[in-house]
């Protein structure tokens, strides 16, 4: 999820927020004509989230809202719905909108965003990986954040060092004083977490149980019933661009139908886990096939872009930064009146 050091995007996040931030927004939505947009964000929070510390910064409450109120400002809260009539019947929205989302289904969505939330009028889409809901599995990035923080406060770990430096070196992963190298490991060598947790006397099953990471069914269903909608993130959060095309739709059918199922969702929405970057157009034939469509809408996370694929959106990541949203969207919006002029605002698949 971090981005890297070197790609166009992270060189414009170093070089445009301390100017984007004095231009002025309503403006930049006038030459762009993005009156809609889609930030997204996993958790707010004012604890320290230890299977999530070593993966991305998060936003505080007081930074949460101070994001909502800036969003309030320029843009109306919408509800999917909304914007899914407004598809269908072809019938531009008045205004500027925004749809906000929440991915991987954590308690803290529940227990903090959504009181906020509420209590702004603000809908927001949440979406669940239908094999982590209820505390019953855990994302293999959570367990490589949970062993690093482990490693990093293993005062009793001394004499392991070398049988550590081993394990490591055996796996081709860098053994570095933060054991970041943990972070290299893929989803198909996810098993190697479970390995060293072993020899590490982590107990995964018991971190579910005791802090709970995930959203429960019962808090599912009540915050249906205060009008939060849901969707689908995948079974267990795998990289799509690693995967066979056939395991792409399993993974997106199957959570969708779980979710459908289980708490009677009617819209079938999808958040791809990491990104979608290199899922190609024929995954997209299948699942928004006429005749048998496994989902209404698909969601990235690539920023503020247009997509070759109609029905796939591109969504906003608000944290992992300490910009504040102003410097965010000011640099997404200009970031993306540079690129117009190279015609490069178009995901091509
Ligand atoms: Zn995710």
């Amino acid at each position: 999820m971090k981005q890297s050091l070197n790609t166009p995007r992270s060189i414009a996040f170093r070089l445009l927020p301390s100017l984007a931030q004095f231009l002025p927004l309503n403006g930049m939505i006038r030459i762009t004509g993005k009156r809609i947009i889609f930030p997204f964000y996993h958790l707010v929070s004012d604890e320290d989230i230890p299977h999530v510390k070593h993966l991305y910064s998060v936003r505080t409450t007081k930074e949460f809202i101070h994001d909502l109120d800036f969003f309030l400002k320029h843009y109306n809260p919408i509800g999917i719905t909304d914007f899914l009539d407004s598809v269908k019947s072809a019938r531009p929205l008045p205004g500027n909108s925004f749809i906000l989302s929440f991915d991987d289904g954590l308690r803290e969505f529940h227990d903090v965003a959504a009181p906020i939330l509420r209590q702004k009028g603000i809908p927001a889409i949440c979406f669940l990986n239908s094999g982590f809901i209820d505390n019953t599995n855990l994302f293999y990035r959570y367990k490589a954040s949970l062993l690093i923080e482990r490693l990093q406060k293993g005062n009793d770990l001394a004499d392991k060092q070398k049988s550590l430096g081993k394990w490591f070196g055996k796996n081709h992963l860098p053994f570095t004083p933060d054991y970041h190298g943990l972070l290299g490991i893929s989803y198909a060598d996810k098993h190697l977490l479970d390995e060293l947790a072993l020899q590490l006397d982590v107990h995964f099953d018991e971190f579910l149980q005791n802090h709970r990471p995930y959203l429960n069914s019962y808090q599912v269903r009540s915050l249906i019933q205060q009008g939060f909608t849901f969707g689908a993130h995948s079974i267990d959060h795998p990289e799509y661009r690693f995967l066979a095309e056939e395991e792409q739709i399993r993974q997106t059918a199957e959570s969708i139908q779980v979710i459908s199922e289980k708490y009677g969702v009617k819209e079938k929405l999808f958040s791809f886990p990491f990104t979608d970057h290199g899922v190609k157009k024929s995954f997209f034939d299948a699942v928004f096939d006429p005749l048998r469509p496994i989902a209404d809408l698909t969601f990235g996370g690539a920023g503020l872009k247009q997509d070759f694929i109609p029905g796939n959106i591109q969504r906003i990541p608000f944290e992992g930064s300490s910009l504040n949203a102003k410097q965010i969207l000011g640099t997404e919006y200009l970031y993306y009146m540079i690129k117009s002029i190279f015609g490069k605002n178009m995901i091509m698949r």
